[in-house]
């Protein structure tokens, strides 16, 4: 079933329970005030029959009686019926084809311990009272039909019933009419929403005042897109950049060997030409590996093994490796701040990816310095431990500081310096995915530091 007409179902549901409530209890008060009053009209008229009897001379019984009978318009099928102490009646009068309400001993007791007893008889309302006459007293038992209360009752029902149906209506076609408004910003999101492809990224939920639940869903629906555009954005670059640095090489490998075949050729111009190749080779065997570290270091760390590292020991790895990759590279080491409590020094990750992400950051500091230096350092604070790499290079521009962790990004300084633009934006992944940072402090001329945060194995799943 459509929301809509949910909440309409819903919404009348509750109104006709109410309404029906409603007109319940106006039955049912209706027939008590009625009750109350007939009573009251019957009690009057049964005390006056008793009054007459006894305290006004020259009456008798069947002068009484002639009485009862001419007054038959205010009450109907009525009798009257009079008891002295012991029980005996004294007086009895009913309306032609009525039968008077045979009373027993019960009904006397009661009418004589309350004053005033009422209760029904075959539909007609029934008082007995308890008069007293000087020493004397006596029970004077009437009865009688209410017959315009109950023709009144029955047209109340009537009335009632048809404003109920009419009211259940009304709610009806009212609630389909307000769910319906409710609704309406829902279809138009919904339409909205459907307008928008991979092909369409761009298009936003129009955003409308007030701000109510639907702008709130609109605006988080939005903000949504914004990052899925995002990162769509930064996918296309990446695509784009990774193939232009993959087909560079490979043109310039093809074109080198079309030429070379184009006529014969010298051993060594051959061996001049494989060199040159062979160069572009390694060129594309590295760029393809960072490639593949990077989609490695994409996404969570689901799936990558996991255990307790000790960041020292991995630092301490950096001189030798360095040294393995260019001569010149000079790792220096400074523990002096070792922390009193070892534990300090583990952090939960993986041991391959760290160490990876770490020698990115050192091989630039060694790469880019004239001195091809760099200076580690560790710090820690309770919960996070800092691992500080210090260079004194040419620094990097502010304008550079906001892009390199882009991939494929290169600064200025790094123009004839052999690279791919993916060292940064790797390392970045892989201390995010252990739930760190990384952040620069850069002054242009004279060096930089770089400063990876990373939370202490102890205090990780706080994170
Ligand atoms: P690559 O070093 O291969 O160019 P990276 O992603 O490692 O790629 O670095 C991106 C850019 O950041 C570099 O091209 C360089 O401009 C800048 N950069 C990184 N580290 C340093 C550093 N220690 N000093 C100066 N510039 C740096």
């Amino acid at each position: 079933m459509k929301i809509k007409y949910r909440i309409a179902v819903l919404f009348t549901l509750v109104v006709s329970f109410i309404l029906l409530l409603l007109c319940a209890s106006i039955f049912y008060f209706s027939n008590l005030n009625r009750a109350f009053s007939f009573r009251e009209r019957i009690k009057n008229r049964a005390i006056t029959t008793v009054s007459l009897l006894f305290k006004v001379s020259g009456i008798n019984p069947n002068l009484l009686r002639r009485i009862d009978e001419i007054t038959q318009i205010s009450l109907d099928q009525k009798s009257f019926q009079i008891f002295n102490s012991a029980g005996n009646i004294i007086y009895s009068y009913a309306d032609e084809n009525v039968t008077p309400v045979p009373i027993n001993a019960n009904i006397l007791l009661k009418a004589k311990e309350k004053g005033t007893y009422f209760f029904n008889y075959e539909g007609r309302d029934v008082v007995a009272v308890n008069y007293t006459d000087g020493d004397n007293s006596y029970i004077v038992v009437g009865a009688a039909f209410d017959k315009d209360g109950f023709q009144k009752l029955d047209e109340l029902k009537l009335i009632l019933l048809f404003s109920f149906i009419i009211g259940v209506l009304i709610t009806f076609l009212s609630g389909l009419f307000f769910s319906e408004r409710i609704v309406h910003p829902i279809q138009k999101i919904t339409k909205e929403v459907k307008e928008i492809s991979s092909q369409n990224l761009s298009r936003r939920i129009e955003l409308k005042e007030p701000k109510d639940e639907l702008y709130q869903l609109s605006y988080t629906f939005n903000d949504l897109m914004n990052r899925l555009q995002e990162s769509f954005e930064i996918q296309r670059r990446f695509i784009a950049n990774a193939s232009h640095e993959l087909s560079t090489p490979l043109t310039a490998i093809s074109s080198q060997l079309e030429i070379t075949m184009q006529n014969e050729r010298t051993a060594d111009e051959y061996k001049a030409v494989i060199s040159s190749v062979y160069d572009d080779v390694k060129n594309l065997n590295q760029l393809t590996r960072s490639l593949l570290e990077i989609a490695k270091a994409s996404g969570t760390s689901d799936g990558i093994e996991l255990s307790l590292v000790r960041i020292d020991e991995l630092l301490m790895r950096l001189p030798v490796e360095l040294r393995k990759t260019n001569a010149a590279y000079n790792v220096q080491l400074h523990f002096d701040t070792f922390p009193e409590n070892e534990d300090k020094l583990l952090v939960f990750g993986n041991n391959d990816l760290l160490f990876s992400a770490i020698k990115n950051i050192v091989t630039n500091a060694c790469k880019y310095s004239p001195d091809h230096t760099a200076n580690v350092s560790l710090s820690f604070s309770d919960y996070e431990l800092y691992i500080i790499v210090k260079d004194n290079g040419p620094g990097i521009s502010q304008k550079d500081l906001d892009l390199i962790f882009q991939p494929f990004y290169r600064g200025e300084e790094a123009e004839n310096k052999h690279g791919f633009g993916l060292g940064l934006p790797l390392a970045l992944r892989i201390i995010k995915m252990h739930k760190g940072n990384i952040t620069i402090k850069s002054t242009v001329g004279q060096g930089s530091q770089f400063t990876i945060v990373l939370p202490i194995g102890r205090s990780f799943h706080l994170i």
